[in-house]
């Protein structure tokens, strides 16, 4: 099975390999430290033992899920080859640049000279609409398929707080 693997396969399997051990290290690590904390009116055995071996099961489980997840993403849909589908592109269209603005009472002055007023908050924004095209391609047959989404940002951000009755 390793044999027949081309060196681009052979270096999708050890990035997928590398990034579960860290996807791993992080949740087993995470676990831990909860652990650590439910098991703190334990006896000190119990708390060391229970808090080793949940971490120990977090990174196993964490460390087969991402494999096989990642695993699943980077076989071929077309001729089934395994970690052969790697990103090969990624573009963004502008699409639009949309004016926005709106109005929100966030409080309202207790003392001082806006006693009874009520605190209004002025936002304005430019929303930008943005296409983004990923390609993703088999390193095996060569297929590629590229998938399209829409991508929205806010920019320009303004904002003024005023008193008003
Ligand atoms: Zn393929």
């Amino acid at each position: 099975m390793e044999s027949s693997l081309t060196p681009e396969q052979v270096g999708k399997k050890q990035q997928i390999e590398g990034l579960a051990m860290v996807v791993a290290v992080l949740v087993g690590g995470l676990v831990a430290v909860l652990a650590w904390m439910y098991f703190s009116r334990e006896l000190p055995w119990l708390r060391y033992f229970g808090t080793g071996a949940l971490a120990l099961a977090g990174f196993f489980v964490a460390h087969v899920a991402t494999a096989a997840v990642l695993g699943a993403r980077a076989r071929c849909p077309d001729c089934s080859a395994m970690f052969s589908v790697s990103q090969t592109g990624h573009e963004e269209t502008f699409l639009s640049a949309t004016p926005r603005r709106r109005e929100s009472e966030v409080g309202r002055s207790l003392s001082g000279p806006n006693e009874g007023k009520r605190l209004i908050r002025k936002e304005s924004w430019t929303e930008e609409r943005y296409q983004v095209d990923v390609t993703r391609s088999c390193s095996a047959c060569g297929a590629s398929r590229t998938t399209r989404s829409n991508r929205t940002v806010k920019t320009n951000r303004v904002s003024d707080d005023i008193y008003r009755r």
